[in-house]
């Protein structure tokens, strides 16, 4: 971790080293990364420049004149491991550190800029009618004092007397008092979001200076279609980082970004809409979004609710949906014809995992009886998902992290040499690589944390609702 003072910011940089050795009064600093689909063998440039601030902030904190920096990649597909090291003068990581920050705290000015700008407007900003229909200004004020003293609040009131405006309004006036850093108003319907954007241009037409996003699912909004989304291919995740910034900047100077925004700047810039959205997320004021974005465990957006303590207000529009919608969110399908295709695909390679779910389906069967003969019958199994990429990964990982442990004790000793090229390491005796389609299931947040392949690293199907 370190502190940047500067003019009116304290900026924080801190994240969490994955091996830090020394021996020998030498420092050894490791980033493990996991790949998937189709990696390049190759380090990416992205998770060098991880590995040099952490380089940089342990070289400034120690004293150090150079550091040794290795990014290692876990292959999950064949267990192979390839360690890339180098060695960094403190002074270019140094340099590397200040220029890296010194963008970052470029963007955090416009923003601060744009704040007081927005707070302004708020001050001055009053209900966007002539008067109140019966009803609104109680809907408003119980709202509003629900806001501002952290409760929690549940609205029932009969269809058109203008609740989104109602709610909205002082939701709006609290982000002025820095009660909220974003809002997100939360809905399961389309044309939900509609009202909601239609409740933002009211207040716009006001005065109102907001920024708002509106989230849509990715197989809506994606440019490729038809194709399947894999960043390692598409044109538009190729270089998007490449392509960002500009696109950034041209969105923010909306102030109103919905889906037909994204489209058009998709288009203009040549990046992922659906990724753009996801970057935009992190530097508006309001996010109008469906309901799984912030409740579902494999949809939710992590780069907001992956860490506690972000100052955010929810509204949730027909919050009688969320019953129903909790339930798809947190029940697993299982088939039996799926069970029968893995059972076969780990016949060879895995026999005792064929056998287990042999009896797996054998138990099934005698639990639900005959209906459940014939592999077109499904059965719907309260159960974690057995086949969570993420859990799958988490245990290799740590597999792999335990073995590399005991790896990096031997080797702390021994004098440090640049390798030529990439080692790499053999896969286990007994394992094999299973090939598999690409992915298509939830992961994490987006291609922009992901490693699984070369260019973007990720599937992006994650933060993807179910249309
Ligand atoms: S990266 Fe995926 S979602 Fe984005 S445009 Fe390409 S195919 Fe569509």
């Amino acid at each position: 971790m370190r502190d940047l003072e500067a003019e009116d910011f304290i900026l924080r940089i801190q994240g969490r080293i994955d091996g830090l050795l020394e021996a020998a009064g030498e420092v050894w600093i490791e980033e493990i990364k996991t790949v998937q689909g189709g990696w390049n063998g190759e380090a990416r440039p992205l998770h060098w420049a991880q590995a040099k601030l952490y380089g940089a902030i342990q070289a400034h904190d120690r004293g150090l004149e150079q550091i040794d920096l290795q990014l290692t990649y876990l292959d999950l597909d064949t267990e192979q491991i390839a360690e890339f090291r180098q060695r960094f003068a403190a002074a270019e990581l140094e340099l590397f550190f200040t220029e890296t920050t010194a963008i970052y705290l470029d963007w955090l000015r416009e923003l601060q800029a744009w704040r007081r700008r927005r707070d302004d407007s708020i001050r001055a900003l009053g209900f966007p009618f002539p008067a109140y229909r019966p009803g609104q200004r109680q809907l408003a004020v119980a709202a509003y004092r629900a806001l501002t003293t952290g409760r929690r609040l549940f609205l029932e009131a009969p269809t058109g007397i203008g609740k989104t405006i109602s709610v909205l309004f002082p939701a709006v006036k609290t982000l002025a008092q820095g009660t909220f850093e974003r809002l997100f108003y939360l809905t399961a319907r389309t044309v939900g979001r509609a009202v909601a954007e239609q409740a933002f241009t009211d207040l716009r037409g006001a005065g109102l200076r907001l920024r708002t996003l509106t989230l849509t699912a990715k197989e809506k909004i994606c440019r490729q279609a038809g194709q399947p989304c894999d960043p390692a291919v598409c044109p538009l995740a190729l270089g998007y980082y490449d392509r960002l910034q500009p696109a950034l900047r041209a969105a923010l100077a909306r102030e109103a970004i919905t889906r037909a925004t994204l489209e058009e700047l998709g288009q203009q810039h040549q990046v992922c809409p659906f990724e753009l959205s996801l970057d935009l997320s992190l530097w508006v004021d309001a996010v109008v979004c469906d309901y799984n974005y912030v409740f579902d465990p494999k949809v939710w957006l992590r780069r907001h609710f992956a860490e506690a303590g972000g100052a955010y207000a929810f509204l949730v529009d027909e919050a009688h949906n969320l019953v129903d919608r909790a339930r798809e969110m947190f029940s697993a399908e299982l088939t039996i014809q799926e069970i029968l295709d893995v059972r076969r695909a780990l016949q060879a390679p895995l026999p005792r995992c064929a056998r287990a779910l042999g009896k797996l389906i054998t138990a099934l069967r005698q639990l639900h009886g005959p209906d459940l003969e014939g592999t077109e019958t499904s059965s719907t199994l309260p159960e974690p998902d057995l086949f969570d990429r993420e859990g799958r990964a988490a245990a290799t990982l740590q597999r792999a992290k335990n073995s590399k442990l005991s790896n990096l004790r031997r080797t702390a000793s021994r004098p440090w040499a640049p390798p030529s090229t990439p080692r790499s390491r053999k896969p286990r005796p007994g394992w094999r690589a299973i090939s598999r389609p690409p992915s298509a299931t939830n992961c994490s947040d987006s291609f922009s944390a992901c490693t699984r392949s070369a260019a973007r690293s990720s599937c992006m199907t994650s933060d993807t609702p179910p249309s």
